[in-house]
């Protein structure tokens, strides 16, 4: 990994949550860091833009201030279904913060890119990354092929070439680059589709975080959930999530459907087309780690491009910092050593520490998938877990991996088991 002829110490390509987290971590380690991304900011992603505790927390480790203007605190979670409607505050724990945030990615993940940047990464927007540079002899990636885009994404100059020994792939969900250095998608892992638009609407400063359990489709119970997400700035973010599983019976047209669910609100909600902020929009969930193996031949994959959302909730924002964390710090750690093959054993032991750390809860989560994916199971849920505050606490806690590691609730403790005993496959 000499740096002779490179570019930079690490490129990392893409700067939604995973790349500018990555980026971020990497520079404050003292690295020289490329961060390359195709859009201008700001610029649209669609998400349902919701940060439970666990990634407030990590927007606190990056030294994100979410105390200003443009941030929404909620205090927990509001599920609507079987006719009940249950307010659960966050878990009280010494883990995480009590509450969690809102923020559009439209601003969202600018600001987080200028705080890689601010920490000495190096952004370059309006790039788009067209392959990988490969040493023929060894197979290894040694940099990536580029074409500058002009604002509307149109090639704008002739193509480039940046030259790095460490390449991060956090390009996203259809990840090309990790496609083209033949990291494959795991068909045995979920994937999930969901919708969203925003309304205006008297309801934009909801201090819960709301959630519609019973999403139907003609007889057919869904497996997934609808939810409304108060972004505080005159809007909310209005959607819907659903396993893409083949026990759906025919394919769903998810934009009427939550065309049909938001005609059925309250008209005071002002869920109308009139209030419609922007089209519906559409992508999918890459769950559980669906592409693997998450190092391979100097490319290390960080976010939606290794399929890191979890699988009981849809969230994938804070598994991709959390998984930028460990990326740049092993980055770091090889970078510290001597020789290629020390370099080489800290890098390879990427795959195998992420797992450790959410395998064998994504092991459940696929297992809550398979029951839910049961029309008969997901109705039994909706229709008698609601009515048990209790038993809906520890189903908060399982589904938004919100426990003490140590010490914590006998839920906690119960949570943490099961993680263990899982498979981290
Ligand atoms: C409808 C919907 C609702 C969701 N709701 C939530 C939610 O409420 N909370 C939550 O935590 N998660 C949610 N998710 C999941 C979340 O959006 C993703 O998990 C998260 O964006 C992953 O971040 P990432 O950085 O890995 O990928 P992305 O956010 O997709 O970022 C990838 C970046 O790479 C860039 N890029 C791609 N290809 C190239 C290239 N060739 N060259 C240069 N740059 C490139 C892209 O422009 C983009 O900026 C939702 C997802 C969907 C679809």
């Amino acid at each position: 990994m000499s740096p002779m002829a490179n570019d930079a110490d690490v490129i990392v390509v893409g700067a939604g949550p995973a790349g500018s987290t990555t980026a971020y971590y990497l520079a404050a380690a003292g690295l020289d860091v490329l961060l390359l991304e195709k859009a201008a900011f700001p610029r649209d992603k669609v998400c349902g833009d919701g940060l439970t505790p666990r990634a407030a927390r990590q927007l606190a480790r990056i030294g994100v201030d979410t105390s200003g203007p443009g941030w929404i605190r909620n205090k927990g979670l509001r599920v609507i279904g079987g006719g009940m409607r249950l307010e659960m505050p966050w878990p009280d724990l010494a883990s995480y913060p009590g509450y969690g945030l809102v923020r559009t990615r439209f601003d969202f993940d600018q600001l987080l890119a200028e705080h890689a940047a601010a920490a000495g990464a190096r952004l370059q927007e309006r790039t788009q990354v067209t392959g990988p540079v490969v040493d023929e002899r060894s197979g290894r990636l040694t940099g990536v092929a580029t074409q500058p885009l002009d604002d509307s994404g149109r090639a704008a100059g002739p193509p480039g070439t940046y030259r790095a020994p460490l390449v991060v792939a956090a390009d996203g969900v259809s990840s090309r680059l990790a496609t083209a250095m033949g990291v494959r998608k795991r068909e045995d892992r979920p994937v999930g589709v969901a919708v969203r638009t925003y309304f205006t609407t008297p309801r934009h400063t909801d201090e819960w975080m709301e959630s519609w359990l019973e999403l139907w489709d003609g007889p057919h119970l869904l497996p997934g959930y609808g939810w409304i997400f108060a972004t505080g700035n005159g809007t909310s973010n209005v959607g819907l999530g659903v396993l893409d599983t083949s026990k759906t019976p025919h394919r769903v047209d998810y934009r009427r459907m939550l065309r049909r669910w938001t005609a059925q609100t309250p008209e005071h909600w002002g869920f109308t087309e009139e209030n419609q902020v922007g089209p519906i929009r559409s992508a999918a969930l890459p769950m559980a780690f669906n592409r693997q193996p998450h190092y391979l031949r100097g490319l290390l994959l960080v976010g939606d491009a290794g399929g890191m959302v979890n699988p009981f909730n849809g969230e994938g924002i804070d598994y991709a910092m959390e998984a930028a964390n460990l990326a740049a710090s092993m980055i770091a750690d090889a970078f510290a050593l001597r020789t290629d093959s020390d370099r080489e054993a800290v890098l390879q032991r990427y795959p195998a520490t992420l797992k450790q750390e959410h395998g064998g809860y994504f092991t459940l989560g696929r297992i809550f998938v398979k029951l839910i994916s049961e029309q008969r199971i997901m109705k039994l849920c909706t229709r008698h877990g609601l009515p048990h505050p209790s038993l809906m606490r520890f189903v908060l806690k399982l589904l938004a991996n919100l426990t003490d590691r140590r010490g914590g609730d006998v839920y906690d403790r119960l949570i943490n088991a099961l993680t263990r005993l899982a498979p981290a496959a």
